[in-house]
Parts: C-alpha cells; structure tokens; sequence
C-alpha cells in the first residue's frame, strides 16, 4: 500500500485542522455576503444538458478546497431566501441561531435512532419535543415526539396510529381487505393524498370535505361524511385537520371535530379516528397563544391586538388533539429537515411500536425511550433538535412573539390596502395567518361584486373562466414587466382551497414571512398593481 498518500488522505480529511476549515466557511459567508447585494433572481444558470453525461470523480485525494470547489457553483447559484422580496410562499430565511445549532450537530454526527449512536442528542431531542408540546397543545401531561424529515412523514405517523386505532395488529397482518380511509379538507396539502396511498389504505379512500369562505372544513358535511363511511362498513382511521392552509392560512375547527367524531364514536360503538392536526404551517401561531392581551408588554398596535385575539381561540384548540405536525423549515425559520410529530398521550405509541426481538441491530434499545423501536425511519439526523433548541432559545418566547405579531400585521396592512381598489379582491380576509390571496382584474372591473357572485353561485363556470384567465394575464403581465431588485416576488395559485358551487378560485399569492420585508416593499407592490391597466 503506498503509505505516504494514505497518511495524505488521513491528514487532510480525518484530522482537524481548524484552521484550514475556518478559512472556507469563512469564504462560504463571505460568498453569502456577496449574494445579499444582489436581487434575489437566479444567480447562475442551470446545466442539466450535461449533468448527466460527466458524472466525474476526481481520481487522486485532493485537500479540503477541492471539496469546497465542488460544490461551490452549486452553493452560489442557489437562493438562501435572504432576500426582503421574497414573498412567494411559506418559507422565510433560516435563522443564524438555527445554522450554530445546525453546526454543532454536524461536527458530532449523532444518530437518533438508539441513545448508544447519539449519545445525550435523543435527550435533546426529548427536551424539544416537550417543550413544543407543551406549547402547541397548551400544556399536556405526557407528550411524546419525535423529529421528521418533512411534514409529509409527520402526518404519516398521525395516520398510521390511526390505522392500528381501527383496525389493531395492521402492522402485522394488513388490511385484510377490510376498507378503511381518512377524512381531510379540500383545502389540505397534498401530502395526505400521497400518505393514503403508501400506507396502502388507496388514495380513493381519502375523503376531502368542502371548506367554507374562511378555507375552513365544514363540520356539517364531517358528520354527513362519518355517517355516510360508517354504513358503507367503512372504518375512519383519522381526521386530519389543517391548521394554515399552505395557499390561505386556513384552519380547521379542532374543537369542534373532536366532539363531532367523539359523538359519532360512542354513537356506533367504534373508536374514534385519530385526531390529527397539520400544522406544518400555522403552528408558529402558538407562541401568541399566552400572549397577554391586557398587558400588552410588547406594545402591540390594536391592530395586532385584534389578530392575537382571532389567533388565540382556535389554537386553544390543539389541546383536544390526538397528534400534531409541525414544520420548523417552513414558519420556523429553521433548517431542513425540522419538522416534528406529536402526540399528546405517550401511551399513543404503543401503536407503532416493535419489540426488541424485532430489531435484532439494536438489542441494547430501551423499550422506554429509545426511538429505533416505533419509529419509521431507522438512522435519524439530529438537525432537528440541535437548528430547533437553538432557535427557541437564542430567539426566545418574546423574540418569537415579534417576528409572528410582526408577520401577521404586514399580511393585514396588505390585505387592507388591497381591499380598498375596486378591481381587487382579498379572497381570504377572514384567515389570520402570514399569506394573503387576492385577485387583481382589469381596471375597470368590480373585483367585489364578481366575487359575491362567484359565492353565491351567480356565475356561469364559462364565465368565470374569463375572469381567471384575466386574473392570470394581468400576473403575467406583472412578472413580465416587474424589476426584480425592487419588486417583490410572487406566485400564483390555481385553486385557495376553497371551490364554491364547483368553482376553483385561483389567486395572486404573496407570504409576508420574512421578518425584514417592510412597509416599503408592500408600497412599492400596491404602486405596481395601481399602475396596472
Ligand atoms: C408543506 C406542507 C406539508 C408537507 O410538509 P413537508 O415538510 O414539505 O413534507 C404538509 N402540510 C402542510 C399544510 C404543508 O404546508
């Protein structure tokens, strides 16, 4: 063996040399720096023509620059969200107390799947998961959790419980064609539909009750929906409710759905499908929760008054819920991956969990507490609890108590000012939440009155159509004509989540969730829309 490159290999890649590091993250921040000044387009055009056809591997060991040279293109050319104009969707920039947390846990590499890999990590992860617990579902007793890599995997947990709820030992024996499904709104996120379908319940089984104008699900319709599936023969796993639309900021009634499927329960003699709640988006309400209202020891406008109290009621609600799901990379200004399934009663686990003998790799786990034994995934990262503890705590319960109030009065300055031309139309004006979805028409058109019609049913679809291809040609028209290191970047959506009378409604879409977007941006976007033909 040639000794002398293999000495190389261990001294430049197996040996901390903090100097050497330091020097490229010091580059990497630099390059950061850099990209701050610069409007928040693509930097660097992509080259999928040949990604392909030279997938090469440098042949001799080369030094840490080599590592940073390849992937620095890559690094540059991609968007960190920085920017005060990015407003296109549930995601702010991630926060620097998350990247030091982030940091620390790279440098140690813990896995989460048994203590003996992490060592005092799963104690940290216990830590965040009781904390946040304590926070979404208003003080509990025995809350238990675990970190995710998304939203998609944490609404899965909510759903296998309830699988094994309805029908116990499916995760031994399956279905056994015996029907099962799962109630949502027409407004909640895809990933339910996806969910269905790989936990083999089918994605025809998924329900999806119709919302009302506030983009939240009828709970006439839940009871009709329940009674309908129950004499069928069908068993309903779970409800879960949406709490933030990911379009609107829409939200489920908990409360209420917890008593319509606790009655429906004791009526047939069944148990009651899992109460799940996604809220991968409106969870960062919660730390308005406790907000005093009275005291006001932040010095909130009344503005802000007003939305803390339209908050509060409905996040009271989690109390009664089963699970819930929470994404820190979307409204936590964290990191990927930060998301978190929780469960209120820890004894809920036993749903999902193995027994030692069936994890013959980790014979020293602790039935108690080590989650290699009920959780999906095997290794773990723990990104998650190292970005999220640093977060809370660097920012702490007053900092989070800004940014949110902060968040929440710019959607409703824009909301307002939006309201007040006559050819737009604010389509969620009841929704608390950080987005705003409105609809801009040619000048001259009642924005209001199309949409009263549009409710009440007054429209043929033929028609509407017209209307929202209007909608898309004047955002169009703005896209194409805007500057894009002064104007605000946003999206469009073809259907809020909410379709009367069969109607999809799309919308222009912006997220007013980065904590330096200001009033000078929001002005500079009504100008633009005022300016419109
Ligand atoms: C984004 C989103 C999800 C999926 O979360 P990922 O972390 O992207 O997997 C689930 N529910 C809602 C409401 C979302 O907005």
């Amino acid at each position: 063996m040639n000794q002398k490159l293999y000495d190389q290999i261990i001294s430049s890649f197996f040996t901390c040399d903090a100097e050497a590091i330091t020097a490229i993250f010091r580059e990497f921040l630099q390059a950061v720096q850099a990209e701050g000044v610069l409007p928040p387009a693509p930097h660097m055009s992509q080259n999928y023509e040949t990604a392909q056809v030279n997938p090469e591997i440098h042949v001799l060991p080369g030094n840490l620059k080599d590592a940073r040279d390849a992937v620095f293109p890559f690094f540059w050319g991609t968007d960190s969200w920085q920017s005060k104009l990015h407003l296109e969707n549930v995601k702010g920039p991630a926060n620097y107390a998350s990247l030091i947390g982030g940091l620390a846990c790279l440098l140690k590499n813990p896995n989460l799947c048994t203590d003996t890999y992490s060592h005092r990590s799963n104690e940290l992860e216990v830590k965040a998961v009781t904390a946040l617990a304590n926070l979404l579902f208003y003080h509990t007793d025995d809350p238990w959790g675990v970190f995710t890599m998304g939203g998609t995997i944490s609404n899965l947990y909510g759903a296998k419980i309830g699988i094994e709820r309805v029908l116990p030992g499916a995760m031994q024996s399956g279905l056994n064609g015996v029907r099962v499904a799962g109630i949502v709104s027409e407004a909640s996120h895809y990933s339910n539909r996806s969910i269905a379908g790989w936990l083999g319940i089918g994605t025809e089984q998924l329900c999806a009750i119709a919302t009302d104008d506030a983009l939240s699900m009828r709970l006439d319709l839940l009871g009709e929906k329940l009674e309908e599936l129950h004499k069928a023969g069908t068993r309903v796993a779970w409800v879960t409710a949406t709490f933030g639309t990911t379009d609107g900021g829409g939200v489920d009634d908990v409360a209420g759905i917890r008593r319509i499927i606790d009655d429906f329960a004791a009526r047939h003699g069944v148990p009651a499908p899992q109460l799940h709640v996604d809220a991968a988006v409106g969870w960062v309400h919660c730390f308005l929760t406790e907000y005093d209202r009275e005291k006001n020891s932040l010095d909130f406008s009344p503005k802000l008054l007003e939305l803390v109290r339209r908050v509060q009621e409905p996040a009271r609600g989690l109390q009664v819920a089963d699970s819930i799901t929470i994404d820190f990379h979307k409204m936590g200004w964290g990191h990927y991956p930060g998301s978190v399934f929780l469960v209120n009663r820890r004894s809920d686990l036993k749903y999902l969990s193995r027994s030692v003998t069936e994890t013959p790799y980790f014979s020293e786990a602790d039935g108690r507490r080590d989650p290699a034994l009920f959780t999906l995934e095997c290794s773990r990262p723990a990104l998650g609890p190292y970005t999220v503890m640093a977060s809370l705590n660097g920012i702490g319960l007053t900092g989070w108590q800004l940014l949110v109030g902060r968040a929440l009065e710019l959607a409703q300055v824009l909301k307002e000012r939006l309201e007040e031309i006559e050819y737009c139309k604010v389509l969620n004006m009841q929704t608390t939440g950080p987005s705003v979805l409105w609809w801009v028409l040619p000048r001259g058109r009642d924005a209001k009155r199309i949409h009263e019609q549009a409710l009440a049913g007054e429209i043929a679809p033929e028609r509407f159509a017209r209307y929202a291809d209007e909608i898309r040609r004047m955002y169009e028209l703005r896209e194409k004509s805007m500057d894009p290191a002064l104007d605000a970047r946003l999206s469009f959506t073809t259907s809020i989540g909410h379709s009367p009378h069969g109607i999809a409604l799309p919308a222009w879409k912006a997220v007013l969730f980065n904590p330096k977007t200001d009033m000078a941006v929001i002005d500079r976007l009504i100008q633009g829309i005022e300016a419109m033909l």
